[in-house]
């Protein structure tokens, strides 16, 4: 469906061009006033050509390749096994968004809900500030835990690998533009993941805690309640104070943190969160 062509301009554009060109759009149409240089930069754009390189290519090979063995080997079977192989490719997209969109909202609910997860998670949460070079701050492991739901389903419904090459270079460019500092129309918010809608997930204020899950599209989020989009307000707290701006210390302390959490609370700490504590009782034990 794609030509190698034009699977090397896709490259070239994940590679070298929405990485510049975004952060262009974001100087037009600022959402709020940031400083274009800032701490936590220059490991933002280790993070992003480290990983570029490394995982976005290797992804695209990984997947192409345990998709066709799936249809070497596997085949088509019962219960839609290789159902997509054969389908026309706007429907082989579409179903490829469905999936992926699913699956990020699931997996990172999940990255939010379970303390030994969130420890991975968090550095993704860690910037400062929030702009189109902060997209790629991931420890490894929390990428890997993203991506497996994704990649047990596209091998079992076996679409065309250039779609997924497709479809990974769409989200290559969503994940830039939803985390940058752009100032687009409020309606969008309603349905796709903006980079106002975004924000709210990045920020500390308490109403929008464990909000706005969506990578893409958003609707899981309205469905499930976890939505969190104000029309008249922009969230301007992010991150954690502290919290190291080098990749190495980013990839080892989520090690040292869940060792900590391990010896101090017990190991199912890192499974269930604390219940937080209700006001009321509080209140009433005064009385
Ligand atoms: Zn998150
Ligand atoms: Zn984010």
């Amino acid at each position: 469906m794609l030509t190698p062509v034009t699977q090397e301009w896709l490259q070239m554009l994940s590679l070298y061009g929405w990485i510049w060109i975004i952060p262009i759009v974001e100087r037009l149409f600022p959402l709020n006033k940031q400083p274009f240089v800032r701490s936590g930069m220059i490991n933002d754009l280790i993070h992003t050509y480290h990983r570029l390189h490394l995982h976005s290519m290797l992804n695209a090979a990984f997947v192409a390749w345990l998709v066709t063995y799936a249809q070497q080997h596997a085949g088509q079977g019962a219960y839609l096994q290789g159902s997509l192989a054969n389908m026309h490719w706007g429907w082989s997209f579409f179903a490829l968004l469905l999936m992926g969109h699913v699956t990020f909202y699931v997996a990172h609910y999940y990255s939010h809900k379970i303390p030994l997860l969130w420890q991975f998670h968090r550095v993704h949460h860690s910037s400062l500030t929030l702009d189109s070079f902060s997209t790629s701050r991931f420890h490894v492991i929390d990428k890997a835990l993203f991506a497996a739901p994704y990649l047990m389903l596209v091998t079992y419904f076996q679409p065309d690998p250039a779609l997924i090459f497709l479809y990974i270079s769409f989200r290559d460019f969503w994940g830039r533009y939803g985390h940058g500092n752009i100032k687009d129309a409020h309606w969008l918010g309603y349905i796709v993941s903006n980079p106002k809608f975004h924000r709210w997930h990045h920020s500390n204020h308490p109403e929008a805690i464990d909000k706005n899950f969506s990578g893409e599209f958003n609707f899981m989020d309205y469905m499930f309640g976890t939505a969190y989009y104000p029309k008249e307000r922009v969230p301007d707290n992010f991150g954690e104070t502290g919290y190291s701006n080098n990749i190495i210390v980013q990839h080892y302390r989520p090690f040292v943190d869940i060792y900590n959490i391990a010896k101090k609370d017990g190991v199912m700490a890192l499974l269930r969160k604390p219940k937080p504590k209700p006001v009321q009782n509080y209140q009433a034990a005064q009385e």
